[in-house]
């Protein structure tokens, strides 16, 4: 019987550069290919970390450049242009992989705006670096004429550091789930979804933070009402003593496990922690659903429970 799973892709998938993203996109549709052909409905979200960087960097540059002419391009929107690049990058590897095997479906991005709480505790206390290292002065220019919050980064000079609330709405669902209904392969959500949060009446406004791709999958995988979040990332499982001598590779864990093991700091945050409080949350939601944790090349073999580490009651 065919599942409907949301998977959730990892920096790995997509590279750190263009020529990295055309060559590593190819492999990733291969992966997804795998998923559809044994019957599976699928959803893809994200990671953008290098290329919401590289975007956030070029207009800056520009607004360097060319004060007159450009104004500093807001982090949504540079979000925004992400989503739409990887997506483009990511329809074209899935189309031309689909067609290679006789598979005739239609694969279309959303673009993906993502409510956040202005409330959120997270606006408070930004943690997450983004953009290019600056000097003190250039870190104070910014501070005074931008508002950013600035902070230095182990001797390698100042950056910006946003907030990263907790996802609360995916404001596009119903036309996801639409097009997920109707057959399409959906790629949504893309790195985390565009922040954004109500002003007055019906207005969305964007806001100056990213995040985690990891939680908006979760909430994804929730409101599309599937079976498994698989989240596919550098590592074929989860350990516990992570890189150390007593290090102990995780088969499959209930969520009340995995809660022991987070409280017990086995999962750097920002990279694993996410995945496993994502994991604990789906897994959580509903009996029968099912989170994975494993490699890119390793979806197929994880969901027949062959390998990675899977979260379930
Ligand atoms: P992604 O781009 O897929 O989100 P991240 O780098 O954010 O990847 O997170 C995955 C990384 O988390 C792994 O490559 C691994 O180095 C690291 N990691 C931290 N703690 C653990 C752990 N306890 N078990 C396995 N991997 C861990
Ligand atoms: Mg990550």
């Amino acid at each position: 019987m065919g599942k409907r799973i949301v998977i959730a892709l990892g920096g790995n998938a997509l590279g750190k550069n263009l020529p990295e993203q055309m060559i590593a996109v190819k492999k990733t549709a291969k992966t997804i290919c795998d998923l559809i052909q044994a019957g599976h409905q699928v959803i893809i979200a994200h990671g953008n970390g290098p290329q919401v960087g590289m975007i956030q960097k070029a207009m800056a540059e520009l607004t360097r450049v060319e004060p007159e002419k450009y104004i500093p391009c807001p982090l949504s929107v540079c979000v925004a242009m992400s989503q739409g690049y990887i997506g483009y990058d990511l329809q074209n590897a899935l189309r031309e992989e689909m067609l290679d095997r006789g598979i005739s479906k239609g694969v279309a991005t959303v673009l993906t705006q993502v409510e956040v709480d202005p409330a959120d505790p997270a606006f408070a206390h930004p943690t997450k670096p983004i953009g290019a290292f600056m000097s003190k002065e250039e870190a104070e220019r910014m501070v005074r004429e931008r508002d950013y919050q600035v902070v230095e980064d182990a001797g390698r000079g100042w950056r910006r550091v946003v907030a990263s609330p907790r996802p609360q709405a995916i404001v596009e669902i119903a036309s996801i789930r639409d097009m997920v209904d109707a057959g399409l392969v959906v790629v949504a959500c893309g790195g985390g979804g565009i922040p954004v949060y109500t002003t007055e009446g019906h207005h969305l406004k964007g806001a100056a933070a990213v995040i985690d791709k990891d939680f908006a999958s979760c909430v994804l995988a929730q409101q599309l009402d599937a079976d498994f979040l698989v989240i596919l990332t550098a590592v074929e499982k989860v350990a516990v003593h992570f890189g150390k001598p007593d290090q102990k590779w995780l088969d499959r864990i209930t969520p009340e496990e995995a809660e022991q093991y987070i409280a017990e700091g086995h999962f750097a945050p920002g990279s694993m922690l996410p995945k496993v409080e994502a994991a604990v949350e789906f897994a959580r939601s509903k009996p029968g659903r099912t989170a994975l944790i494993t490699l890119l090349e390793k979806a197929r073999d994880g969901m027949e429970g062959k390998t990675g580490t899977l979260i379930a009651q």
